[in-house]
This record gives structure tokens, sequence and C-alpha cells, in this order.
């Protein structure tokens, strides 16, 4: 009997976990991850707002990993040796037939003042620290702002900055207090979200110009203050700042031979099979796969990925060529608090729908039906 390795408990790793389990009954299946929970991160926009608690959206998976037969071993990896047939992990060695690497990215925290921000990639417990310092506000500025990795364009995630900034503007209408904030959206680009392509920035950006957020565009964020953001063209204030800094690979990949991309990712192929090495595979936030320049970092993408690599892995395993690949497709809804954008992009074209009520029930119902297999 074969054994494999699955190294994380988010979108990637359950979805390739499943995969496996579904196509071979037999197979040994160790997870290495921290704690046996799914975060579900698009979830997490609507806790500054009251519309999700933490516990929502931290789903338990010990019945899941008996479901699946998954041993899961609540540890982390720290290295890899034997061409990949070896983990390191903090409680000891795994040895393994196949390896399918899904521990998400790593954000960058450079940025000097960077405490004085909330960084939301920091999952629900830091949003609950916004929900709790906006809801101890009466009037003020609030900050909202997104930077990338200048080494990888794509480690970059800006789409939950605009859904926070939306979510909380209209929030604040609702409650007839809007006039007493300002509200600031700040980007080192003067184009900021154009993987979602130029209709849907377009959009965006006509989007706060109704709303009279202040913009703060073609400027990289310099520093943080106790109260002030500083770009390299002004400075203003803010009571609080939210930021979410580009993304880069995890520490413990400095200690493995694999290749790894000018941005600090794990580079694949077109099959998510690392360069280089046998039956060891990466899927989600973790890599860097060939693509068309907008692919993105999202959990739907993480999903398709995954499934192209359990399916390679047990070609493999199984003496076959892996040949599987995936589709690179954009898939989101900026939700806006009550209504919510769709935003479609694949080769075949990019297509932006305006804020319906419909989208931001759909999103509800999403979560609702992708946590169902989970809980
Ligand atoms: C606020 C927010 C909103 C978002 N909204 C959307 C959205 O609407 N739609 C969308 O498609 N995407 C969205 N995303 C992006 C999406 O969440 C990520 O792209 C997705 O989580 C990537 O999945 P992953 O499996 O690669 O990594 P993750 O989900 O980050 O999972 C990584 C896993 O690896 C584990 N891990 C980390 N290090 C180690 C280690 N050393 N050893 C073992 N395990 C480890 C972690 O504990 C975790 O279980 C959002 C992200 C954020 C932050």
């Amino acid at each position: 009997m074969s054994r494999v390795t699955v190294i994380g408990s988010g979108f990637a790793a359950l979805t390739a976990v499943r995969k496996l389990r579904k196509a071979d009954a037999d197979l040994g299946i160790d997870l290495v991850a921290p704690r046996a929970e799914l975060v579900y991160y698009p979830g997490t926009i609507w806790i500054p707002t009251g519309k999700r608690q933490p516990e929502d959206l931290i789903v338990p998976l010990e019945g899941f990993f008996r479901r699946m037969r998954v041993d899961h071993h609540a540890t982390r990896a720290t290295g890899l040796s034997d061409d990949g047939r070896t983990l390191r992990t903090e409680s000891g060695e795994i040895r393994n037939d196949g390896l399918v690497i899904a521990c998400g990215g790593q954000f960058l925290r450079k940025l000097p003042g960077i405490e004085h921000s909330i960084l939301p990639c920091g999952g629900p417990e830091e949003i609950v620290r916004l929900r709790d310092r906006l809801h101890a506000l009466e009037s003020g500025s609030i900050a909202f702002g997104f930077a990338g990795n200048p080494a990888e364009p794509s480690a970059m995630r800006g789409g939950p900055v605009f859904e926070f900034l939306f979510g909380i503007d209209t929030w604040l209408r609702k409650q007839g207090r809007r006039e007493r904030f300002t509200l600031h959206f700040f980007s080192p680009a003067e184009k900021p979200g154009q993987r979602l392509g130029g209709k849907a920035v377009d959009r965006l950006l006509g989007e706060m110009g109704k709303r009279d957020i202040r913009t703060h565009l073609g400027q990289k964020p310099r520093r943080f203050g106790e109260g002030v953001v500083e770009t390299e063209a002004e400075s203003f204030a803010a009571d609080l700042i939210l930021f979410m800094p580009g993304m880069t690979g995890n520490d413990w990949f400095d200690d493995t031979p694999l290749p790894r991309s000018d941005g600090g990712m794990i580079r694949a192929d077109e099959h998510c099979r690392v360069d280089g090495f046998d039956r060891v595979y990466v899927a989600g936030d973790a890599g860097s796969f060939p693509g068309p320049d907008w692919m993105p970092k999202q959990a739907h993408m993480a999903d398709l990925q995954a499934e192209a690599a359990a399916r390679n892995l047990l070609a493999e395993l199984g003496g076959r060529p892996g040949t599987a690949t995936f589709r690179s497709e954009l898939m989101c809804i900026v939700d806006l608090y009550d209504r919510g954008i769709l935003v479609t992009r694949t080769e075949r074209g990019n297509r932006v729908l305006p804020p319906l009520r419909a989208m931001h029930w759909a999103k509800r119902l999403f979560e609702w039906k992708y946590l169902r297999p989970y809980r």
C-alpha cells in the first residue's frame, strides 16, 4: 500500500485529500497541519460588520479526517530530505511515497510600522481585533490598502480589501454614521486589482468615487505610524489601518532543496509537479505555476490545482505518466455588504456584472455549500 503525505488543512490540502480518497480506498494518507481545522477566509470579510462570527468560519475537521481515514499529525513541516521522500516536522520525520505541498503562502511583514495596521490575512482572530476597534470608534479616519511582492506580481491579494472597504462603508451608511468618518484607499498601483481585469477596476474605482472614498493610487506605502499612513507621496491620518501585504513562500521552504520562483514560492509545471522532483506536487498559494499573468491566488484556483495534483500523483504511483492540467480561472464575487459584483476571467474572456443583491446571497449560499462536506 502506498502512503501519501499532504501538508496543510486549507482549501488545496482538503481538496487533494477528497480526490485521493475517492480514487483509492486503500491509500494511506498522512496529513500534517498544526490544527485539525479549515479556516474559510472568504467569509471573514463579514466579521467586522457582525454578519459572521469567527466560530462560523473555523471548521473543526476531526470528523472529516475520520471519514476520509486520514492520519492527522498536529505539527508543522520544517524541511524535506531524500528527494522529497522524507518530510521533517517539529515532531519528527514522516516517510512518503508521494507528497502534496498545500501549506499556503506567507505574508511579507517588512514594511516599517506594520504593527500599527491590522492584517486581514492573519485570520479570524486578527479580524476580530479590527471589528472591536471599529465598533469602538465614534468617528475618525479609516485607511484600507494592499501591496504586492515586487518579485512576483501574482503574489498579491487585493480583492478582500475592496470587500472590507465597501462592506464597512455600507454598514456605516446603514447606521447613519458615514458622514462622521473619512475612508481612504491606498495602493502602489495606479489601477489596483488589475488581475480582475480593466472593466472590474473601473467599476471598483467608480464605486469609490460614488461613495466619497479618498483614493491614494500609484503610491507605495512607506511606513505606518500611530494614527498615520505614510506613502512615498504624502501622509494622511488614520485611526484604523487595514493592510494586506504581498505574499511570499513559507520560511520552511528554505530548508528544502525545492526550486523557488523569484517571489519565493515553489516552482511547478502545468501538472502541479515540482520541477525536478518525482511524486512531489504543490497546489494553491504555496506554488508558482505557468499560466496567464492574471492567474489569481484564490481558493478556487487552489482547488483546481489540488485536483490536478492528486490525479497526477495517483497516476505516478500507478506507474503511469501524470498528464492532468488545471484551467486558469478567476471567479469571484466582490461583496459590498448587501450586493455583490461578479467577476469572472478565463482564457476566453473577462466578465463583470453590476452590483446585484442576488450575488451577495450567492456568496453566502456558496459558503454554506462549500463547507458542508467538512462539517
Ligand atoms: C480575507 C480573505 C478573503 C479571501 N476571499 C477569497 C474569496 O472570496 N475567494 C477566493 O477564492 N479566495 C479568497 N481568499 C484567498 C484564499 O483564502 C486563498 O487563496 C486560499 O486560502 C489558498 O488556499 P491554500 O490551501 O493554498 O492555503 P491556505 O488556505 O492558507 O491553507 C494553508 C494550510 O497550511 C497550513 N500550514 C501552514 N504552514 C504549515 C506548515 N509549516 N506545516 C504544516 N501545515 C502548514 C495552514 O495551517 C493551513 O491549514 C481570501 C483570503 C483572505 C485572507
